[in-house]
């Protein structure tokens, strides 16, 4: 963090915590006053939720050694609950997956439903995704801390296919199960990624400036996506971020509950966030390949982004490779990133050659 922003960023606290410190001191009764029922203003509330557990070895630490980590930093930092959204194809003989989804349970988080096998539903039939979905059910009812909130892989409900997406949803509302949608995402897989892809190459990695990266990004995607909200609701609903199951997170998940703290976020349950209307959507949107916040705006035609500029990889790769490995990018190619719901697909980027599937895909 060079001195401007950390100028910028103390200054952006003071701006924000000094009226929040005024709005919630107690005030003094003044006498012969009507008493005034005091209203705590509404600021802004954000859940956590971590996707695709169990998920594999990352860049430090064993999967049973992530787990535990995680739980601790969660209690340490005062989070009561978190979502931790699984895929029980994952779970096999030779790992703990089932131990560690049942810990995160026993600590007092609630697992929802993120499908088995993780498919990206453009691959495959409305009926086939259904089929999987039921799978993941099987194994999940009845545990330990269920909930039957279904998470998209990928964040696709079927982009513009509305005639698979309705299929879609209507079978999980036929199985009493809501989409447990996201509002706020700042790719912080690709973060995951990028690391284990340097260890493995044996590059340094300043680690320092990896907890800053990972902290800023999720705290500036919750940003974008409570400036996008109140542009295209009028109002600040309670807000879920979109984690995974990382070492990244389970090493610095303290240092961003922290972070949003004093960016002025109130840390609230998995639960209380849900209870929300918003997220109580029919699903009627044009397309739905993201965020709820970006579905809502590309149905409004709102201008504008309305995805949070670190979801392009090559332009988070870049800040990576600058940041945490000191890297300067071989080449920086014009990348000319379009609109949803093909946004993150690019072509040309020094760090990202082309992939096949758009990002939010996460692994
Ligand atoms: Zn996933």
């Amino acid at each position: 963090m060079n001195l401007l922003r950390q100028a910028m960023f103390v200054g952006g606290i003071v701006l924000v915590a000094l009226p929040l410190a005024w709005a919630f001191l107690p005030r003094a009764t003044v006498p012969g006053a009507v008493a005034q029922p005091v209203v705590a203003p509404v600021g802004k509330r954000i859940a956590l939720s971590f996707d695709d557990v169990p998920r594999g070895p990352g860049a430090f630490y064993t999967p049973a050694e992530r787990t535990a980590r995680l739980i601790a930093a969660l209690r340490a930092s005062g989070v009561e609950q978190a979502a931790f959204f699984a895929n029980p194809g994952r779970i096999g003989a030779s790992n703990d997956g089932a131990a560690r989804l049942a810990a995160y349970a026993a600590a007092g988080h609630v697992v929802g439903d993120h499908s088995f096998a993780h498919r990206d539903l453009r691959a495959v039939s409305a009926q086939a995704f259904l089929a999987d979905v039921d799978r993941a059910e099987d194994w999940l009812k009845g545990k330990p801390g269920y909930r039957p909130w279904f998470r998209f892989p990928g964040l696709n409900q079927g982009g513009r296919d509305a005639v698979k997406r309705r299929a879609v949803l209507d079978g999980l509302g036929a199985r009493g199960l809501s989409v447990a949608w996201v509002t706020a995402d700042g790719s912080d897989w690709n973060i995951e990624g990028q690391t284990i892809a340097a260890r493995k190459a044996g590059q340094a990695i300043d680690e320092g400036a990896l907890r800053d990266l990972y902290v800023e990004t999720m705290v500036q995607s919750a940003d974008f996506s409570d400036a996008l909200l109140r542009r295209v609701t009028g109002r600040s609903p309670p807000q879920m971020l979109l984690l995974h199951e990382t070492d990244v997170a389970a090493r610095y998940i303290g240092d961003l509950v922290a972070a949003l703290r004093r960016d002025g976020w109130t840390i609230v349950t998995a639960d209380a966030a849900y209870a929300d209307p918003l997220y109580r959507q029919t699903g009627d949107f044009d397309s739905a390949n993201g965020t709820l916040p970006e579905a809502i705006g590309w149905q409004q035609r709102v201008p504008g982004p309305l995805y949070y500029a670190r979801n392009d990889k090559p332009l988070a790769d870049r800040l990576f490779a600058e940041r945490v490995l000191h890297r300067t990018p071989i080449a920086t190619p014009r990348c000319r990133v379009q609109r949803h719901p093909w946004r993150r697909v690019c072509s040309q980027t020094a760090f990202a050659p082309r992939r096949p599937l758009p990002l939010g895909l996460a692994a």
